[in-house]
């Protein structure tokens, strides 16, 4: 099922949009079943099961931390994370570059931006983006190359749509003094199609390609 899964959606998705299979909770014969159809990115929401996952599995993955990370956890991803999606404070870049430094790597990373009209608990708005944007630059080792959100949970699509050209239109704009945004983080299972109508190249799904969570 997940190899069929993932052969329509890779076969909806336009070239140039990347495809984070969302492989939280799901074990690692299910990762292995994606990796043999050629997937290699894989999204994690948690620090431990992403160390042990990358462990265990073929070093050509390239592992996405998605979920909200703590401070005192990124010195288990640093050596290997290839992305980081949802940063949201000067206190976790700092901690990051720190991290990168001591492993002697680069570590690119995406803002994670507040567009959803509904209570979230994490993300920038658009004047704290600029200035994390500004600060970011006195950091040698980490690349901030785009911006990330998520949409309100709602089947209403003119409301979906709307959130995501926000983020579009707020990306466009700060690319004009930062060419290096050049990812938008944006779409989900459910509403995957309509972020990439509005613009997004990295979508980030999970249950449309592994099926439910428990
Ligand atoms: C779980 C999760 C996803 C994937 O969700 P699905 O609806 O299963 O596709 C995407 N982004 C983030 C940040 C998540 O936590």
């Amino acid at each position: 099922m997940i190899a069929e899964n993932l052969s329509k959606i890779l076969a909806t998705i336009p070239r140039n949009v990347t495809l984070v299979a969302v492989s939280k909770t799901k074990p690692n014969s299910a990762i292995l079943e994606a990796y043999k159809v050629g997937q290699r990115v894989f999204g994690e929401n948690k620090v431990q099961d992403m160390a042990e996952k990358a462990s265990a599995l073929p070093k050509d993955i390239q592992w996405h931390m998605i979920g909200h990370l703590q401070t005192n956890k990124v010195k288990f991803i640093a050596p290997f994370v290839s992305l980081i999606h949802g940063v949201d404070s000067l206190k976790l870049l700092t901690e990051i570059n720190k991290r990168a430094v001591q492993n002697k790597r680069i570590i690119d990373c995406l803002l994670q931006v507040y567009i959803a009209k509904e209570e979230a608990k994490f993300g920038l708005d658009h004047l704290e983006v600029k200035d994390l944007l500004g600060l970011s630059k006195a950091f040698s080792n980490i690349r901030i190359i785009g911006l990330m959100g998520m949409a309100t949970n709602t089947k209403d699509e003119t409301q979906v749509s709307e959130e995501f050209s926000n983020l579009k239109s707020l990306t466009d704009k700060l690319q004009v003094e930062n060419k290096l945004l050049q990812t938008i983080s944006m779409g989900m299972s459910g509403d995957y199609l309509l972020a990439i109508k509005e613009g997004s190249s990295m979508v980030r799904v999970g249950s449309a390609i592994f099926g439910d969570r428990n």
